[in-house]
């Protein structure tokens, strides 16, 4: 049984993450679904169903700290179980993107950190350039040296490449993450 404590934040929450997901959390049926194929819902406080109820009902901000909102791997499993065509993967990134918006104060391990070292190697690179992805997290996490026993053989192997790929459409990258920024300031 879910037990929801309403909050103050509550009633706000659930149209903000409809809006930016672009979804209606009332059709959903409750069939769990989402959850059975979710690879991280094991693994997690809270199932995709659950998170997808707790809205419902009117959960709070405390949802924005919830550790499956930082484990999820943005698979779209969910989204494509789902009978009733919900975006179970796009209300994550909502929740994500709120918590961030928002400052949430516990956002789980160091996952905020890794996102932020991929978008930004991903701006500046025009795709991931994995090299350089790791050492920002690594540096963010104050733990460089860890696992670089590792680093070799992940060089022999194919698996990481010294020089950043210049496959990637820099251009066209960097246009998105200006416009992002762009509406971002508008308040969209
Ligand atoms: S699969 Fe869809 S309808 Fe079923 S619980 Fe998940 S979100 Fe709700
Ligand atoms: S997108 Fe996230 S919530 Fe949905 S199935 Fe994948 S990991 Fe689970």
């Amino acid at each position: 049984m879910i037990t929801i404590k309403k909050t103050k934040t509550g009633d706000a929450l659930k149209p903000m993450v409809e809006k930016i997901a672009g979804v209606d959390l009332s059709v959903c049926l409750q069939c769990r679904k989402c959850s059975s194929g979710c690879p991280v819902a094991g693994l997690a406080k809270s199932r995709p169903s659950e998170i997808m109820r707790r809205l419902h009902l009117g959960a709070g901000n405390e949802l924005l700290e919830n550790d499956i909102v930082w484990m999820c791997v943005s698979c779209e499993t969910c989204s494509a179980r789902c009978p009733m065509g919900i975006d179970v993967a796009a209300v994550m990134d909502a929740l994500r993107k709120l918590a961030i918006a928002q400052g949430a104060s516990k956002q789980e391990g160091n996952v905020p950190l890794f996102n932020k070292a991929f978008l930004k190697t991903v701006q500046i690179f025009g795709r991931t350039y994995e090299l350089a992805m790791i050492t920002a997290y690594k540096l963010g996490t104050g733990k460089l040296m860890n696992d670089t026993e590792k680093f070799p053989t992940m060089l022999k192997k194919g698996k990481i490449s010294l020089m950043p790929s210049l496959s990637g459409d820099r251009k066209t990258v960097r246009r998105i993450f200006k416009k992002v920024k762009q509406n971002k300031g508008a308040g969209q």
